[in-house]
């Protein structure tokens, strides 16, 4: 691909102001994604939310992180970057130490994640990061990375919601199975993109961004044992990581107004 192609398949993150590679609509990832998501919560169990505290906690926190979303953007004059969003919050019967968004706010936790994020203000960091991976339009990147790497053109027919390779490589990012992030880890850019905003999103959520620590801390430690928990495989914890959040503390405390 010569040079000129590629940069014109690049465009520039309006809130990170990162160039980041483009080949696929947004919309058409949005479109996948409404029927991945189906497709997923109809082949799982999902615990419903009108008889289960936890179920209602992974609603009631996402909503609040949806809302901090939706303000900050809006604060920001780029309300349009958030085009085609419609939220929705599952929970699932796992083990699985996860949790995941896909673009256009169709977000699943397992249970097996509520264990290590032991109470609201940890579920809101996770969900905090991995809301930010699709409002940052970080699968957008890695599909784009991986269409690439794979040789496939961006001709016309690859805009279209259905192509099969297209479906391949969204699958391999976000089929919830053992291979997830295995293929297509996010890069430590993306990584870092998502503790940053993440951190801000869940504070001004009215959750206690300094939960960061101890929870990956947490989640650290299972890591240690035998089987890395399905969230570590592409979210190494390191002393690094851990020195980069506390980094980020006071900017992110200035956002930070306890639930009342
Ligand atoms: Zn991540």
């Amino acid at each position: 691909m010569s040079t000129s192609i590629f940069l014109a398949a690049c465009t520039t993150n309006k809130i990170t102001g990162r160039s980041q590679l483009s080949l696929v609509p947004e919309s058409t990832l949005q479109q996948e994604a409404v029927t991945q998501y189906q497709t997923f919560l109809s082949q799982n169990k999902v615990v419903s939310s009108s008889a289960n505290k936890d179920a209602e906690m992974v609603k009631r926190v996402g909503t609040r992180i949806a809302n901090a979303i939706t303000k900050y953007y809006s604060e920001q004059g780029m309300s349009d970057q958030l085009a085609g969003y419609k939220w929705e919050f599952n929970l699932v019967q796992s083990p699985e130490v996860n949790a995941w968004c896909m673009p256009g706010g169709k977000v699943v936790v397992y249970t097996g994640l509520l264990p290590i994020t032991q109470n609201e203000a940890g579920l809101a960091i996770v969900l905090g990061h991995e809301i930010s991976h699709a409002v940052l339009q970080h699968g957008r990147e890695r599909m784009s990375q991986a269409l690439l790497a794979q040789g496939i053109g961006i001709g016309g027919d690859l805009f279209t919601s259905g192509n099969t390779q297209v479906n391949n490589i969204f699958n391999a990012i976000y089929a919830p199975t053992a291979q997830v992030g295995v293929l297509l880890p996010n890069s430590r850019k993306q990584e870092s993109e998502a503790d940053h905003y993440g951190l801000i999103f869940a504070a001004m959520a009215g959750y206690n961004p300094q939960e960061a620590i101890p929870l990956w801390e947490r989640m650290a430690k299972l890591n240690s044992g035998n089987q890395t928990p399905e969230l570590l495989s592409d979210h190494p914890v390191d002393s690094k990581r851990i020195a980069a959040l506390k980094k980020e503390m006071p900017e992110a405390l200035k956002y930070y107004k306890p639930v009342s």
